[in-house]
């Protein structure tokens, strides 16, 4: 048995060395993104039914002043002046105040305005929108849906196919890596926990953002 054993060796590294050779037809596809099965986790953990009364947080405690400010007495960072305008590393990022799923780094791009700009939500859910009439141009206000953070505005002026700006503020995020990500689906696949997929709702059209506001 152990005579035939380099043989075999042999035998399985030439198969190895033609097949490698072989035209590889569909390799294209490798962009070095996110791969598929980190955002279809992602998009499961962006709808976590976990039940929380969010009204009940002491978000004083929770939050950093600074983080309380920006997301429960809706403040503005200053531009060019916050963690990740200037920061395109793959990952996800998340609420700050409750861990939601809200942008993947995908739809991230430099909007040059001096705050983290995406042109999608991770899902629809995601989010809610709001008037905001703060200032003489009405403005759409985006929160958390999960816990009512607010995040920033979006805005009908962006470059890409959808159209949108969300301009975000840093403060109101937390930024996951891609490597974690991958070690948090892991650890899920483990312990089995990864089948809340049901009742995903169907994507809402880019229109809404015009008409889900309140009106004054
Ligand atoms: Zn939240």
């Amino acid at each position: 048995m152990s005579k035939s054993l380099p043989l075999i060796v042999v035998v399985g590294l030439l198969s190895a060395i033609v097949h490698a050779q072989e035209p590889a037809a569909a390799d294209k596809s490798a962009k070095p993104a996110k791969d598929a099965s980190v955002a279809a986790a992602s998009e499961e953990a962006a709808e976590d039914p976990e039940k929380v009364d969010w009204s009940q947080v002491d978000w004083r405690k929770r939050l950093t002043k600074f983080q309380y400010y920006i997301t429960r007495e809706a403040g503005t960072e200053r531009p060019f002046r916050n963690e990740f305008w200037n920061f395109f590393k793959p990952g996800e990022y998340r609420c700050v105040g409750c861990g939601a799923p809200l942008f993947e780094s995908d739809a991230k791009f430099d909007s040059e305005c001096g705050w983290p700009s995406f042109d999608k939500t991770i899902i629809d859910k995601a989010i809610t929108e709001h008037l905001d009439l703060k200032m003489v141009q009405p403005r759409t206000e985006i929160r958390c849906r999960r816990c009512e953070a607010h995040l920033g505005h979006v805005f009908n002026d962006g470059p890409t196919d959808t159209g949108l700006r969300y301009c975000l503020n840093s403060a109101a995020m937390k930024f996951v890596p891609e490597k974690q990500l991958k070690e948090e689906l892991t650890k899920t696949k483990k312990t089995g926990s990864a089948a809340a997929t049901e009742g995903k709702p169907a994507e809402k059209p880019v229109a809404a953002v015009e008409t889900a506001g309140e009106k004054p």
